[in-house]
């Protein structure tokens, strides 16, 4: 077989992880004749109600590993929480994409703040911190205020601590509640922005505009496409986004999150090389959503276009927002998407709905006054 083509359809995607992402996924992959596999500790998982099979089991169960990776043909992952070593036994049997190294960069901020450093992409001010001591030092070297957050499996705001001036450091860092940590300048946003990234096996890459998130307790909320940004400002953050994937060797789909400061400087605040919900809009306002591009990069496929037919707006439905389903689902336009999870617990992410609107539309409606 030619290493090179790309898979046929019909050949069998396995994604490690069972949320909403590899459902979405699956459900791409399905459009394209691919059949999915999940990975799962979750028994009826989102993803495993749409997928061909799954295999619930321990991420570190190899001999599971070992069974699950022979029946696929292709690994990929949808959630960057799970042991490095899963991703690395999985690519004894078959190609894994992204590969185990770039996940290991992203799970680590160290790591990740030191790789985009090395590639003169600036991040918020930032020192590594393993004592109350070192905080001390950081904290007068960065200055207050600062965030304090641990430097794995934090997501969504948890294990972040913001100390301000005059707090104690020693409860800071013992309510950060891991042995070890970053110090981060806080930055005064103007926005967040992200910028999602599809790169091939041929190293062909294929960036989505740049879109805007808004975070209510650190879960994104909405995202609004494209950013009401500046057209040079919205270059840079592609640009900075394809330097670190291609810098990575992505391939697959790389999220990068960045803050632009009131001071106009564009800061990548973190990486994740999984489809991302900043870019769950493009499966209503693009020809060729988020997901479909990791399907097509995985598989060999050429990566599809990133154009967008129509602006968007996306809401995330968190917990009980959930429960207005009824009433989104008559709303002509609003296009609705459920994760079929079934308790709606405080800050679970549920469903989105995105309002499509004409292309050009919301970037008219605020670009002219800011970052001129
Ligand atoms: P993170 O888990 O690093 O993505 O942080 C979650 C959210 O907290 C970000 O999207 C920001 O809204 C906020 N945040 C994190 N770090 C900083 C920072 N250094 N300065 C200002 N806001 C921050």
């Amino acid at each position: 077989m030619n290493p090179t083509a790309p898979l046929a359809p019909g050949s069998v995607i396995g994604i490690i992880g069972g949320g909403q992402l590899g459902r979405m996924t699956a459900l791409a992959a399905a459009r394209l004749g691919y059949r999915c596999h999940i990975l799962t500790p979750e028994p009826n998982s989102p993803a495993g109600q749409v997928a061909e099979r799954t295999v619930v089991t321990p991420y570190d169960d190899g001999g599971a590993l070992e069974s699950f990776a022979r029946a696929v043909d292709v690994v990929t992952f949808e959630f960057e929480n799970i042991p490095v070593e899963c991703v690395r036994h999985l690519a004894r049997f078959k190609p894994t994409r992204p590969n185990a190294d770039v996940l290991a960069v992203a799970q680590d901020r160290i790591e990740e703040k030191t790789f985009i450093n090395e590639l003169d992409i600036a991040t918020a001010p930032w020192r590594t911190i393993r004592s109350v001591q070192a905080l001390d030092v950081a904290a007068r070297d960065i200055g207050l205020p600062a965030v304090l957050k641990t430097a794995q499996l934090g997501y969504d705001g948890k294990g972040q601590v913001k100390i301000a001036p005059g707090d104690d450091l020693a409860a800071a860092w013992k309510a950060m509640g891991a042995e070890w940590g970053i110090l981060e300048g806080f930055i005064d946003l103007e926005r967040e922005i992200s910028v999602i990234v599809a790169r091939g096996l041929d190293g062909a890459m294929a960036a989505y505009p740049a879109v805007e998130n808004v975070h209510t307790r650190h879960i994104l909320d909405t995202t609004t496409a494209p950013a009401r940004i500046a057209p040079a400002l919205a270059e840079r953050a592609r640009q900075y986004a394809e330097a670190i994937t291609a810098a990575l060797g992505v391939v697959g789909l790389l999220a990068v999150e960045m803050f632009v400061a009131r001071d106009g400087r564009l800061l990548v605040n973190e990486i994740a090389p999984r489809p991302h919900n900043s870019g769950h809009w493009t499966l209503d306002a693009c020809p060729v959503s988020q997901f479909e591009q990791l399907v097509r990069a995985i598989t060999g496929l050429p990566l599809g276009t990133v154009e967008r037919h129509s602006d968007a707006i996306m809401t995330n439905l968190i917990g009980r927002d959930v429960e207005s389903w009824p009433k989104l689902a008559a709303e002509p336009g609003a296009c609705l998407h459920l994760y079929g999870k079934g308790e709606a617990r405080e800050g679970r992410k549920m469903g989105h709905v995105t309002r499509l609107f004409p292309k050009g539309s919301l970037a008219q409606s605020g670009a002219a006054k800011l970052n001129p």
